[in-house]
């Protein structure tokens, strides 16, 4: 491929802010103005489109870019048929039926020949389906969370990532219909075209994930107590033992997982470790 490839990514809401930051974090060096609706990366073959979230999936499909991230509920909903490189880990949200505190509903089934308003059609529709509960879905724009309380349905489906908004409006939820995050699309005739190009955007924000989620240990410790402190530390595959200039002691480097940092620290002490350093992780690839 020959051309720079072009990355949508939402120019607006919930997912603008991690996904700059994951391609900065990859290294991608950009500008991105609050108005801007285009931005060329400086130091790699790839222009960032700014669109709506809502219409990444079908600037995809399209080809009107080869990648794009967006929510996979938005995939979800759409139908479209289009490749999912990487799930990015980042904007987890669950589409769930909710139904107000007071209710006696307690399961999906319980809303049969009830309202339930949702602005995620085709998901709703699709999970009362598939379950043979006869539903009517009212759509609304936005704010489901409301429609009980107007009057407009019994039940709403809507995406809750902490439930505070729920609560706050008074509902409970009880089912869920789908589990979305944030995820990384391709062009499908792009991709089969050269898939290496997308290979390589993939390792990319795929090493800078990892690192994210991992920290690099480096301790002393007498050579009598390496044993001990291996079998604390199994690394990405085993720890180094790099023997010291001081005889009978030895340096131990591993990568360990970033949120177990705080309780294996005690742990290393008892064994024998001193001197221990915990380093940021740049990229990781596996
Ligand atoms: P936006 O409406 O532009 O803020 O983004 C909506 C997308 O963000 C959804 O399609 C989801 O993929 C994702 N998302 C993550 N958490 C939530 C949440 N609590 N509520 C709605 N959308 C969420």
């Amino acid at each position: 491929m020959t051309r720079r490839l072009r990355l949508a990514i939402p120019n607006k809401g919930r997912l603008v802010e991690p996904t700059v930051r994951l391609l900065r974090d990859a290294g991608l060096v950009f500008e991105a103005g609050e108005r801007a609706l285009m931005a060329r990366v400086q130091n790699y073959d790839l222009d960032i489109l700014f669109v709506r979230t809502n219409d990444i999936v079908e600037f995809v499909s399209d080809g009107v870019a080869e990648l794009g991230i967006t929510g996979l509920d938005l995939v979800a909903e759409s139908g479209a048929d289009v490749p999912q490189i990487k799930m990015l880990g980042y904007g987890r949200c669950r589409l769930t039926i909710a139904v107000p505190n007071d209710s006696p509903y307690r399961a999906a089934e319980d809303l049969a020949g009830l309202r339930v308003a949702t602005s995620h059609l085709s998901l709703t529709r699709k999970f009362f389906e598939a379950r043979s509960i006869p539903v009517n879905v009212i759509p609304v724009s936005g704010a489901a969370e409301v429609a009980p309380r107007l009057g407009l349905a019994e039940a709403i489906v809507d995406l809750v990532s902490t439930g505070s908004t729920m609560v706050v409006n008074g509902l409970r939820p009880i089912e869920e219909v789908f589990a979305s995050e944030a995820v990384l699309l391709a062009n499908s005739t792009a991709l089969n075209q050269d898939g290496a190009v997308f290979a390589q955007v993939e390792t990319m924000l795929s090493a800078t994930l990892a690192a994210r989620d991992r920290k690099y240990l480096m301790m002393n410790a007498p050579q009598a107590k390496a044993a001990e402190l291996e079998d604390l530390l199994p690394g990405l595959e085993s720890p180094s033992v790099i023997p010291l200039a001081h005889e009978g002691m030895i340096a131990i480097h591993a990568v360990v997982d970033a949120d177990q940092v705080w309780s294996l620290l005690p742990r290393l002490k008892a064994a024998g470790a001193s001197g221990i350093l915990i380093l940021p992780i740049e990229k990781l690839v596996s």
